[in-house]
């Protein structure tokens, strides 16, 4: 028999990734550094959605500045109707 002496004592006290599997039950591999999953259930690096929502933006036509540009044209225009209007 060996001597030698085991120590895997902290690599099973990691975190675990605990992520539901299609065997029931949840995933025991260890989590990635820094997240909640393992490199399989989405932990890996680059994965997942950027900071800040910034896929929701895809041209800019509903931005703040945006939309207010648009309602100052809107308005500019409808002074210019009443102007018009006030010509006739
Ligand atoms: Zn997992």
């Amino acid at each position: 028999m060996s001597d030698h002496i085991r120590n895997a004592g902290p690599m099973l006290a990691s975190p675990r990734c605990g992520a539901k599997t299609r065997t029931s039950g949840a995933c025991r591999s260890p989590a990635v550094h820094g997240r909640k999953r393992c490199r399989m259930h989405g932990g890996s690096p680059g994965s997942g959605a950027p900071k800040a929502n910034r896929n929701a933006r895809k041209h800019g036509l509903f931005t703040r500045d945006a939309m207010a540009e648009r309602k100052q044209i809107q308005a500019l225009l409808g002074e210019a109707r009443k102007l018009l209007e006030g010509m006739k």
